[in-house]
Protein backbone atom coordinates (compact mmCIF):
# COMPACT_ATOMS: atom_id res chain seq x y z
CA UNK A 1 0.00 0.00 0.00
CA UNK A 2 1.81 3.66 -1.02
CA UNK A 3 2.26 6.74 1.53
CA UNK A 4 -1.72 8.06 0.23
CA UNK A 5 -3.52 4.82 0.51
CA UNK A 6 -2.25 4.35 4.15
CA UNK A 7 -2.89 8.04 5.24
CA UNK A 8 -6.39 7.72 3.85
CA UNK A 9 -6.78 4.46 5.85
CA UNK A 10 -5.80 6.68 8.85
CA UNK A 11 -8.50 9.33 7.82
CA UNK A 12 -11.03 6.53 7.76
CA UNK A 13 -10.05 5.42 10.80
CA UNK A 14 -10.22 8.52 12.65
CA UNK A 15 -13.73 9.83 11.06
CA UNK A 16 -15.26 6.13 12.23
CA UNK A 17 -14.17 7.00 15.95
CA UNK A 18 -15.86 10.35 15.49
CA UNK A 19 -18.80 8.66 13.74
CA UNK A 20 -18.93 6.66 17.11
CA UNK A 21 -17.93 9.39 19.47
CA UNK A 22 -20.80 11.74 17.70
CA UNK A 23 -23.21 8.66 18.32
CA UNK A 24 -22.32 8.80 22.11
CA UNK A 25 -22.96 12.61 22.44
CA UNK A 26 -26.52 12.10 20.56
CA UNK A 27 -27.75 10.31 23.70
CA UNK A 28 -28.05 13.35 25.26
CA UNK A 29 -30.33 16.80 24.21
CA UNK A 30 -28.05 18.83 25.59
CA UNK A 31 -25.08 17.32 23.08
CA UNK A 32 -26.73 16.01 20.11
CA UNK A 33 -26.11 19.01 18.09
CA UNK A 34 -22.65 18.65 19.31
CA UNK A 35 -22.98 15.02 17.70
CA UNK A 36 -24.55 15.48 14.96
CA UNK A 37 -21.96 18.64 13.59
CA UNK A 38 -19.32 16.28 14.54
CA UNK A 39 -19.95 12.97 12.56
CA UNK A 40 -21.60 15.15 9.74
CA UNK A 41 -17.36 16.74 9.98
CA UNK A 42 -16.50 13.36 9.65
CA UNK A 43 -18.21 12.21 6.86
CA UNK A 44 -16.94 15.03 5.34
CA UNK A 45 -13.67 14.27 5.80
CA UNK A 46 -14.28 10.88 4.52
CA UNK A 47 -16.28 11.83 1.45
CA UNK A 48 -12.38 14.28 0.97
CA UNK A 49 -10.51 11.35 1.14
CA UNK A 50 -11.81 8.96 -1.01
CA UNK A 51 -11.76 11.64 -3.96
CA UNK A 52 -8.49 12.25 -3.04
CA UNK A 53 -7.63 8.77 -3.09
CA UNK A 54 -9.34 8.20 -6.58
CA UNK A 55 -7.37 10.96 -7.96
CA UNK A 56 -4.31 9.40 -6.33
CA UNK A 57 -5.07 6.79 -7.88
CA UNK A 58 -6.43 7.93 -11.36
CA UNK A 59 -9.23 5.65 -11.42
CA UNK A 60 -12.11 7.74 -12.85
CA UNK A 61 -12.45 9.30 -16.58
CA UNK A 62 -13.39 13.01 -17.03
CA UNK A 63 -17.12 11.71 -17.70
CA UNK A 64 -16.77 10.27 -14.57
CA UNK A 65 -15.80 13.33 -12.90
CA UNK A 66 -18.48 15.48 -14.77
CA UNK A 67 -21.37 12.38 -12.92
CA UNK A 68 -19.75 12.48 -9.96
CA UNK A 69 -19.34 16.40 -9.19
CA UNK A 70 -22.76 17.24 -10.84
CA UNK A 71 -24.44 14.28 -8.45
CA UNK A 72 -23.00 15.26 -5.55
CA UNK A 73 -23.34 19.20 -6.32
CA UNK A 74 -27.28 18.26 -6.76
CA UNK A 75 -27.70 15.57 -4.15
CA UNK A 76 -26.16 18.05 -1.44
CA UNK A 77 -28.52 20.71 -2.91
CA UNK A 78 -31.72 18.73 -2.16
CA UNK A 79 -30.99 17.34 0.45
CA UNK A 80 -30.05 21.05 2.37
CA UNK A 81 -33.13 22.21 0.72
CA UNK A 82 -35.44 19.35 2.09
CA UNK A 83 -33.71 19.57 5.46
CA UNK A 84 -34.43 23.17 5.98
CA UNK A 85 -37.58 23.34 4.61
CA UNK A 86 -39.82 20.55 5.66
CA UNK A 87 -42.03 20.97 8.62
CA UNK A 88 -41.23 19.46 12.02
CA UNK A 89 -44.37 17.24 11.06
CA UNK A 90 -43.36 15.98 7.85
CA UNK A 91 -39.96 14.82 9.09
CA UNK A 92 -40.60 11.11 9.01
CA UNK A 93 -41.40 10.78 5.91
CA UNK A 94 -38.37 12.64 5.06
CA UNK A 95 -36.55 10.31 6.98
CA UNK A 96 -38.41 7.48 4.96
CA UNK A 97 -37.48 8.99 1.83
CA UNK A 98 -33.90 9.51 2.97
CA UNK A 99 -33.95 5.74 4.01
CA UNK A 100 -34.89 4.76 0.28
CA UNK A 101 -32.60 6.96 -1.37
CA UNK A 102 -29.77 5.26 0.91
CA UNK A 103 -31.29 1.69 0.24
CA UNK A 104 -31.61 2.46 -3.22
CA UNK A 105 -27.77 3.86 -3.94
CA UNK A 106 -26.43 1.02 -1.90
CA UNK A 107 -28.39 -1.37 -4.35
CA UNK A 108 -27.21 0.64 -7.83
CA UNK A 109 -23.53 0.39 -6.91
CA UNK A 110 -23.69 -3.35 -5.86
CA UNK A 111 -25.59 -4.18 -9.00
CA UNK A 112 -23.18 -1.64 -10.86
CA UNK A 113 -19.99 -3.75 -9.52
CA UNK A 114 -21.43 -6.98 -10.42
CA UNK A 115 -21.83 -5.60 -14.00
CA UNK A 116 -18.67 -4.40 -14.21
CA UNK A 117 -16.12 -7.20 -12.79
CA UNK A 118 -14.26 -8.50 -15.46
CA UNK A 119 -14.55 -11.97 -14.50
CA UNK A 120 -18.15 -12.04 -12.76
CA UNK A 121 -18.30 -16.08 -12.79
CA UNK A 122 -14.39 -15.87 -10.51
CA UNK A 123 -16.02 -13.60 -8.16
CA UNK A 124 -15.67 -14.92 -5.02
CA UNK A 125 -17.83 -15.25 -2.37
CA UNK A 126 -15.85 -12.49 -0.89
CA UNK A 127 -17.41 -10.39 -3.22
CA UNK A 128 -20.84 -11.85 -4.19
CA UNK A 129 -21.88 -12.33 -1.17
CA UNK A 130 -22.49 -8.65 0.02
CA UNK A 131 -23.27 -7.47 -3.39
CA UNK A 132 -26.21 -10.22 -3.26
CA UNK A 133 -27.16 -8.80 -0.05
CA UNK A 134 -26.38 -5.67 -0.67
CA UNK A 135 -28.65 -5.91 -3.45
CA UNK A 136 -31.72 -8.22 -1.66
CA UNK A 137 -31.53 -5.82 1.09
CA UNK A 138 -31.17 -2.12 -0.62
CA UNK A 139 -33.72 -2.53 -2.94
CA UNK A 140 -36.28 -4.00 -0.65
CA UNK A 141 -35.32 -0.87 1.84
CA UNK A 142 -36.04 1.68 -1.60
CA UNK A 143 -39.37 -0.04 -2.51
CA UNK A 144 -40.56 -0.21 1.53
CA UNK A 145 -39.19 3.26 2.16
CA UNK A 146 -41.63 4.82 -0.41
CA UNK A 147 -44.61 3.11 0.48
CA UNK A 148 -44.07 4.24 4.32
CA UNK A 149 -43.27 7.70 3.05
CA UNK A 150 -46.39 7.56 1.14
CA UNK A 151 -48.84 6.14 4.20
CA UNK A 152 -47.36 9.17 6.59
CA UNK A 153 -47.69 11.68 4.21
CA UNK A 154 -51.57 10.27 3.41
CA UNK A 155 -50.62 9.34 -0.74
CA UNK A 156 -51.07 5.97 0.05
CA UNK A 157 -53.66 4.55 2.42
CA UNK A 158 -52.47 4.46 6.09
CA UNK A 159 -55.00 1.46 6.71
CA UNK A 160 -53.54 -1.70 6.46
CA UNK A 161 -53.56 -2.20 2.50
CA UNK A 162 -54.58 -5.87 1.85
CA UNK A 163 -56.17 -7.30 -1.55
CA UNK A 164 -56.95 -10.96 -3.10
CA UNK A 165 -54.04 -13.16 -2.96
CA UNK A 166 -51.66 -11.10 -0.44
CA UNK A 167 -51.34 -13.83 1.85
CA UNK A 168 -50.21 -16.50 -1.16
CA UNK A 169 -47.47 -14.07 -2.53
CA UNK A 170 -46.39 -12.93 1.47
CA UNK A 171 -45.61 -16.54 1.42
CA UNK A 172 -44.11 -16.60 -2.13
CA UNK A 173 -42.31 -13.37 -2.07
CA UNK A 174 -39.84 -13.89 0.96
CA UNK A 175 -39.24 -18.12 -0.57
CA UNK A 176 -38.14 -16.19 -3.81
CA UNK A 177 -36.51 -13.18 -2.20
CA UNK A 178 -34.24 -16.38 -0.16
CA UNK A 179 -33.84 -18.40 -3.16
CA UNK A 180 -32.95 -15.17 -5.55
CA UNK A 181 -30.25 -14.31 -2.90
CA UNK A 182 -28.47 -17.91 -2.78
CA UNK A 183 -28.77 -17.86 -6.73
CA UNK A 184 -26.55 -14.86 -7.07
CA UNK A 185 -24.45 -15.66 -4.74
CA UNK A 186 -23.45 -19.03 -6.75
CA UNK A 187 -23.55 -17.46 -10.24
CA UNK A 188 -22.78 -14.00 -9.84
CA UNK A 189 -22.36 -13.91 -13.69
CA UNK A 190 -26.17 -14.46 -14.34
CA UNK A 191 -28.12 -11.64 -15.44
CA UNK A 192 -31.65 -13.36 -14.85
CA UNK A 193 -30.02 -13.60 -11.10
CA UNK A 194 -29.58 -10.30 -11.12
CA UNK A 195 -32.39 -9.02 -12.38
CA UNK A 196 -34.82 -11.58 -11.34
CA UNK A 197 -33.67 -10.58 -7.66
CA UNK A 198 -33.91 -6.80 -8.08
CA UNK A 199 -37.73 -7.44 -9.64
CA UNK A 200 -38.60 -9.75 -6.67
CA UNK A 201 -36.86 -7.61 -3.98
CA UNK A 202 -38.65 -4.52 -5.21
CA UNK A 203 -42.02 -6.55 -5.34
CA UNK A 204 -41.54 -7.66 -1.90
CA UNK A 205 -40.81 -4.07 0.04
CA UNK A 206 -43.97 -3.10 -1.19
CA UNK A 207 -46.40 -5.99 0.12
CA UNK A 208 -43.97 -5.89 2.81
CA UNK A 209 -45.15 -2.75 4.14
CA UNK A 210 -48.85 -1.95 2.47
CA UNK A 211 -50.60 -4.22 4.97
CA UNK A 212 -48.68 -2.86 7.89
CA UNK A 213 -51.48 -0.76 10.04
CA UNK A 214 -50.69 2.98 11.61
CA UNK A 215 -49.82 1.79 14.89
CA UNK A 216 -46.92 -0.54 13.84
CA UNK A 217 -45.58 2.39 11.93
CA UNK A 218 -43.04 3.24 14.67
CA UNK A 219 -41.37 0.13 14.41
CA UNK A 220 -41.31 -0.14 10.38
CA UNK A 221 -39.19 3.01 10.22
CA UNK A 222 -36.43 2.04 12.33
CA UNK A 223 -36.42 -1.39 10.98
CA UNK A 224 -36.11 0.19 7.44
CA UNK A 225 -33.29 2.75 8.69
CA UNK A 226 -31.42 -0.37 9.72
CA UNK A 227 -31.71 -2.19 6.74
CA UNK A 228 -30.51 1.10 4.63
CA UNK A 229 -27.28 0.61 7.16
CA UNK A 230 -27.21 -2.97 5.84
CA UNK A 231 -27.53 -2.16 2.73
CA UNK A 232 -24.62 0.47 3.13
CA UNK A 233 -22.41 -1.99 4.79
CA UNK A 234 -22.53 -4.21 1.93
CA UNK A 235 -21.50 -2.13 -0.56
CA UNK A 236 -18.56 -1.43 1.48
CA UNK A 237 -17.76 -4.80 2.09
CA UNK A 238 -18.09 -4.59 -2.12
CA UNK A 239 -15.86 -1.72 -2.87
CA UNK A 240 -13.70 -2.78 0.25
CA UNK A 241 -14.16 0.69 1.88
CA UNK A 242 -13.59 0.53 5.39
CA UNK A 243 -15.54 4.51 5.89
CA UNK A 244 -18.98 2.83 3.93
CA UNK A 245 -18.54 -0.13 6.13
CA UNK A 246 -18.28 1.33 9.58
CA UNK A 247 -20.62 4.30 8.68
CA UNK A 248 -23.46 1.23 7.61
CA UNK A 249 -23.07 -0.49 10.50
CA UNK A 250 -23.07 1.91 12.92
CA UNK A 251 -26.34 2.88 11.47
CA UNK A 252 -27.53 -0.63 10.88
CA UNK A 253 -26.68 -1.71 14.81
CA UNK A 254 -28.45 1.81 16.09
CA UNK A 255 -31.12 0.96 13.95
CA UNK A 256 -31.83 -2.21 15.02
CA UNK A 257 -31.43 -1.08 18.59
CA UNK A 258 -34.14 1.56 18.20
CA UNK A 259 -36.74 -0.87 16.56
CA UNK A 260 -36.10 -2.69 19.87
CA UNK A 261 -36.67 -0.17 21.66
CA UNK A 262 -39.78 0.97 19.43
CA UNK A 263 -41.15 -2.95 19.55
CA UNK A 264 -40.96 -2.73 23.24
CA UNK A 265 -42.88 0.14 23.25
CA UNK A 266 -45.59 -0.79 21.19
CA UNK A 267 -45.18 -4.36 22.69
CA UNK A 268 -45.28 -6.30 19.49
CA UNK A 269 -42.27 -8.61 19.10
CA UNK A 270 -40.22 -7.96 16.17
CA UNK A 271 -39.78 -11.37 15.01
CA UNK A 272 -43.72 -11.28 15.10
CA UNK A 273 -43.57 -8.14 13.00
CA UNK A 274 -40.96 -9.15 10.36
CA UNK A 275 -42.51 -12.51 9.91
CA UNK A 276 -45.95 -11.77 9.22
CA UNK A 277 -47.14 -9.81 12.01
CA UNK A 278 -47.04 -6.80 10.13
CA UNK A 279 -50.40 -5.26 10.58
CA UNK A 280 -52.16 -8.39 12.13
CA UNK A 281 -54.82 -7.28 14.80
CA UNK A 282 -54.87 -3.27 13.18
CA UNK A 283 -58.54 -1.80 12.57
CA UNK A 284 -58.23 0.53 9.78
CA UNK A 285 -56.88 3.46 10.58
CA UNK A 286 -58.12 7.03 9.63
CA UNK A 287 -55.45 9.83 10.31
CA UNK A 288 -58.69 12.10 10.91
CA UNK A 289 -61.16 10.06 11.53
CA UNK A 290 -64.47 12.18 12.97
CA UNK A 291 -64.98 10.35 15.91
CA UNK A 292 -68.99 8.92 17.25
CA UNK A 293 -70.96 11.64 18.98
CA UNK A 294 -70.28 11.08 22.76
CA UNK A 295 -70.81 13.12 26.06
CA UNK A 296 -68.04 15.33 26.95
CA UNK A 297 -67.51 18.23 29.41
CA UNK A 298 -66.39 21.37 27.50
CA UNK A 299 -64.05 23.69 29.24
CA UNK A 300 -62.71 26.96 28.27
CA UNK A 301 -59.48 28.49 29.35
CA UNK A 302 -60.52 30.34 32.59
CA UNK A 303 -61.95 27.24 34.10
CA UNK A 304 -58.32 25.59 33.14
CA UNK A 305 -56.32 28.39 34.43
CA UNK A 306 -58.20 27.97 38.06
CA UNK A 307 -57.55 24.35 38.13
CA UNK A 308 -53.56 24.69 37.39
CA UNK A 309 -53.14 28.05 39.45
CA UNK A 310 -54.53 25.50 42.19
CA UNK A 311 -52.67 22.71 41.82
CA UNK A 312 -49.51 21.33 43.43
CA UNK A 313 -47.95 19.36 40.80
CA UNK A 314 -49.07 19.29 37.48
CA UNK A 315 -48.11 16.55 34.05
CA UNK A 316 -48.20 17.40 30.66
CA UNK A 317 -48.33 15.58 28.03
CA UNK A 318 -47.42 16.31 24.64
CA UNK A 319 -48.32 14.81 21.76
CA UNK A 320 -48.50 14.82 17.91
CA UNK A 321 -51.26 17.60 17.94
CA UNK A 322 -48.50 20.27 19.77
CA UNK A 323 -46.12 19.25 16.69
CA UNK A 324 -48.59 20.20 13.99
CA UNK A 325 -49.12 23.63 16.38
CA UNK A 326 -45.79 23.79 16.53
CA UNK A 327 -46.51 25.19 19.95
CA UNK A 328 -43.57 24.19 22.15
CA UNK A 329 -42.34 27.33 23.25
CA UNK A 330 -46.36 28.24 24.22
CA UNK A 331 -46.10 25.40 26.24
CA UNK A 332 -42.55 26.57 27.54
CA UNK A 333 -43.58 29.77 28.45
CA UNK A 334 -46.65 28.10 30.52
CA UNK A 335 -44.65 25.99 32.23
CA UNK A 336 -42.51 27.94 33.91
CA UNK A 337 -44.93 30.74 34.55
CA UNK A 338 -47.07 28.10 36.87
CA UNK A 339 -43.10 26.54 38.69
CA UNK A 340 -42.49 30.43 39.35
CA UNK A 341 -45.22 30.12 41.20
CA UNK A 342 -43.74 27.31 43.35
CA UNK A 343 -46.29 24.19 41.06
CA UNK A 344 -44.44 20.81 40.74
CA UNK A 345 -44.25 20.86 36.65
CA UNK A 346 -43.35 17.93 34.49
CA UNK A 347 -43.42 16.76 30.96
CA UNK A 348 -44.44 13.03 30.09
CA UNK A 349 -43.23 11.90 27.19
CA UNK A 350 -44.07 8.90 25.39
CA UNK A 351 -41.36 6.80 23.04
CA UNK A 352 -43.79 6.81 20.20
CA UNK A 353 -45.84 10.58 20.56
CA UNK A 354 -45.86 12.23 17.29
CA UNK A 355 -45.03 11.21 14.74
CA UNK A 356 -40.96 9.52 14.73
CA UNK A 357 -39.09 8.79 17.70
CA UNK A 358 -37.69 11.02 20.16
CA UNK A 359 -40.15 13.55 18.55
CA UNK A 360 -41.26 15.53 21.66
CA UNK A 361 -37.85 15.67 23.13
CA UNK A 362 -36.62 17.66 20.24
CA UNK A 363 -39.79 19.78 20.19
CA UNK A 364 -39.13 20.32 23.77
CA UNK A 365 -35.15 20.87 23.33
CA UNK A 366 -36.36 23.72 20.93
CA UNK A 367 -38.25 25.70 24.05
CA UNK A 368 -35.76 25.47 25.91
CA UNK A 369 -37.38 22.98 28.39
CA UNK A 370 -35.16 22.17 31.27
CA UNK A 371 -33.99 18.56 30.70
CA UNK A 372 -34.70 17.84 34.24
CA UNK A 373 -38.36 18.24 33.53
CA UNK A 374 -38.59 15.96 30.93
CA UNK A 375 -39.71 12.26 32.30
CA UNK A 376 -39.91 8.56 30.40
CA UNK A 377 -43.08 6.49 30.87
CA UNK A 378 -41.78 4.26 33.14
CA UNK A 379 -40.71 6.97 35.11
CA UNK A 380 -43.55 9.10 35.11
CA UNK A 381 -46.10 6.61 34.96
CA UNK A 382 -46.25 6.09 38.83
CA UNK A 383 -46.89 9.68 39.65
CA UNK A 384 -50.03 10.67 37.52
CA UNK A 385 -52.29 9.17 40.66
CA UNK A 386 -50.41 12.42 42.90
CA UNK A 387 -50.56 14.52 40.21
CA UNK A 388 -53.61 17.70 40.54
CA UNK A 389 -53.67 17.91 36.76
CA UNK A 390 -52.63 16.22 33.82
CA UNK A 391 -52.83 18.60 30.70
CA UNK A 392 -52.65 17.11 26.99
CA UNK A 393 -51.39 18.67 24.25
CA UNK A 394 -52.51 17.38 21.42
CA UNK A 395 -51.57 13.49 22.34
CA UNK A 396 -54.56 11.04 21.76
CA UNK A 397 -53.20 7.23 21.24
CA UNK A 398 -50.50 7.33 23.87
CA UNK A 399 -53.20 8.57 26.41
CA UNK A 400 -55.67 6.20 25.06
CA UNK A 401 -56.88 3.26 28.34
CA UNK A 402 -58.39 1.20 25.34
CA UNK A 403 -54.69 0.10 25.57
CA UNK A 404 -55.26 -2.09 28.44
CA UNK A 405 -57.93 -4.03 26.73
CA UNK A 406 -57.67 -6.83 23.88
CA UNK A 407 -59.14 -6.52 20.31
CA UNK A 408 -58.28 -2.84 19.03
CA UNK A 409 -55.39 -1.40 17.18
CA UNK A 410 -53.29 -0.70 19.89
CA UNK A 411 -54.17 -3.42 22.51
CA UNK A 412 -50.85 -4.36 24.27
CA UNK A 413 -49.24 -0.79 23.90
CA UNK A 414 -48.00 0.30 27.11
CA UNK A 415 -49.57 4.07 27.67
CA UNK A 416 -49.04 7.14 29.80
CA UNK A 417 -51.50 6.63 32.75
CA UNK A 418 -53.62 9.82 32.01
CA UNK A 419 -56.49 8.96 33.75
CA UNK A 420 -55.26 7.98 37.08
CA UNK A 421 -54.34 11.91 37.61
CA UNK A 422 -56.82 13.85 39.94
CA UNK A 423 -58.31 15.49 37.09
CA UNK A 424 -57.36 15.77 33.30
CA UNK A 425 -57.69 18.49 30.90
CA UNK A 426 -57.19 17.60 26.98
CA UNK A 427 -56.51 20.19 24.10
CA UNK A 428 -56.94 19.74 20.80
CA UNK A 429 -59.50 20.89 18.25
CA UNK A 430 -61.93 18.37 17.94
CA UNK A 431 -63.44 14.58 19.13
CA UNK A 432 -61.10 13.34 15.98
CA UNK A 433 -59.25 10.27 16.34
CA UNK A 434 -55.42 9.93 16.64
CA UNK A 435 -52.97 8.03 14.33
CA UNK A 436 -54.58 4.69 14.95
CA UNK A 437 -57.99 6.34 13.67
CA UNK A 438 -60.17 4.89 17.17
CA UNK A 439 -62.12 6.98 19.82
CA UNK A 440 -60.27 7.88 22.42
CA UNK A 441 -62.05 6.56 26.17
CA UNK A 442 -59.99 9.01 28.27
CA UNK A 443 -62.41 12.11 26.70
CA UNK A 444 -65.81 10.57 27.97
CA UNK A 445 -64.07 9.92 31.42
CA UNK A 446 -65.96 12.47 34.10
CA UNK A 447 -62.55 13.49 35.44
CA UNK A 448 -61.52 15.15 31.76
CA UNK A 449 -62.65 17.99 30.68
CA UNK A 450 -61.85 19.13 26.50
CA UNK A 451 -60.83 22.39 26.11
CA UNK A 452 -61.50 22.73 22.05
CA UNK A 453 -58.68 24.81 20.32
CA UNK A 454 -55.94 25.00 18.50
CA UNK A 455 -53.00 23.72 20.79
CA UNK A 456 -50.82 27.30 19.94
CA UNK A 457 -54.01 28.95 20.30
CA UNK A 458 -55.38 27.67 23.55
CA UNK A 459 -51.91 27.95 25.48
CA UNK A 460 -51.42 31.14 24.60
CA UNK A 461 -54.97 31.87 26.26
CA UNK A 462 -54.41 29.41 29.02
CA UNK A 463 -50.65 31.68 29.63
CA UNK A 464 -52.28 34.76 29.71
CA UNK A 465 -55.66 33.66 31.76
CA UNK A 466 -53.16 31.83 34.64
CA UNK A 467 -51.04 35.27 34.84
CA UNK A 468 -54.43 37.20 35.54
CA UNK A 469 -55.27 34.61 37.95
CA UNK A 470 -52.12 34.40 39.60
CA UNK A 471 -51.95 38.34 39.57
P1 LIG B 1 -52.10 11.04 17.82
O1 LIG B 1 -51.76 10.96 16.39
O2 LIG B 1 -52.71 9.85 18.46
O3 LIG B 1 -53.12 12.25 18.06
C1 LIG B 1 -52.77 13.56 17.75
C2 LIG B 1 -53.95 14.44 18.10
O4 LIG B 1 -53.50 15.78 17.92
C3 LIG B 1 -55.15 14.26 17.20
O5 LIG B 1 -56.16 13.54 17.84
C4 LIG B 1 -55.57 15.69 16.83
O6 LIG B 1 -56.91 15.92 17.26
C5 LIG B 1 -54.62 16.56 17.65
N1 LIG B 1 -54.17 17.73 16.90
C6 LIG B 1 -53.75 17.81 15.63
N2 LIG B 1 -53.46 19.07 15.30
C7 LIG B 1 -53.68 19.81 16.41
C8 LIG B 1 -53.55 21.20 16.70
N3 LIG B 1 -53.15 22.08 15.78
N4 LIG B 1 -53.87 21.62 17.94
C9 LIG B 1 -54.30 20.74 18.89
N5 LIG B 1 -54.44 19.43 18.65
C10 LIG B 1 -54.14 18.96 17.43
O7 LIG B 1 -50.80 11.52 18.59
P2 LIG B 1 -49.98 10.82 19.76
O8 LIG B 1 -48.73 11.63 19.85
O9 LIG B 1 -50.81 10.61 20.98
O10 LIG B 1 -49.65 9.36 19.23
C11 LIG B 1 -48.74 9.14 18.17
C12 LIG B 1 -49.32 8.12 17.21
O11 LIG B 1 -48.56 8.16 16.01
C13 LIG B 1 -49.26 6.70 17.75
O12 LIG B 1 -50.37 5.96 17.31
C14 LIG B 1 -47.98 6.18 17.12
O13 LIG B 1 -47.99 4.77 16.96
C15 LIG B 1 -48.05 6.85 15.75
N6 LIG B 1 -46.77 6.99 15.08
C16 LIG B 1 -45.66 7.34 15.80
C17 LIG B 1 -44.44 7.42 15.17
C18 LIG B 1 -43.22 7.70 15.99
O14 LIG B 1 -42.13 7.27 15.61
N7 LIG B 1 -43.35 8.46 17.07
C19 LIG B 1 -44.29 7.19 13.70
C20 LIG B 1 -45.55 6.94 13.02
C21 LIG B 1 -46.73 6.82 13.72
P3 LIG B 1 -57.78 17.06 16.57
O15 LIG B 1 -57.74 16.78 15.11
O16 LIG B 1 -59.12 16.89 17.18
O17 LIG B 1 -57.15 18.38 16.93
Amino acid sequence: MDTVSNAVHYVFLAAAACFVIGLHLMNHPRTARRGNTLSAGAMAVAIGATAWLVVHQDRISSTGWLVLVSGGVLGAALGLWAAREVRMTAMPQLVSLFNAVGGGAAALIAVNDLLQAENPAGLGARVSLPGALGIAIGTVTFSGSLIAAGKLQGVVSGAPVVFPGVRLLNVLLPGAFVAGTVWLVLAPDSRTALYGLAAVALLFGVTMVLPIGGADMPVVIALLNAFTGSAVAMTGFVLDETALIVAGMLVSSSGGILTKLMADAMNRSIANIVIGGFGTGDSAPTATGSGTPVQVRSVSADDVAILLAYASKVIFVPGYGLAAAQAQHELGDLAELLADQGIDVSYAVHPVAGRMPGHMNVLLAEANVPYTQLKEMDEVNPEFPQADVALVIGANDVTNPIARRPGNAISGMPILDVDKAKSVVVIKRSMGHGYAGIDNELYTDPKTGMFFTDAKKGLSELKAAVAEFVG
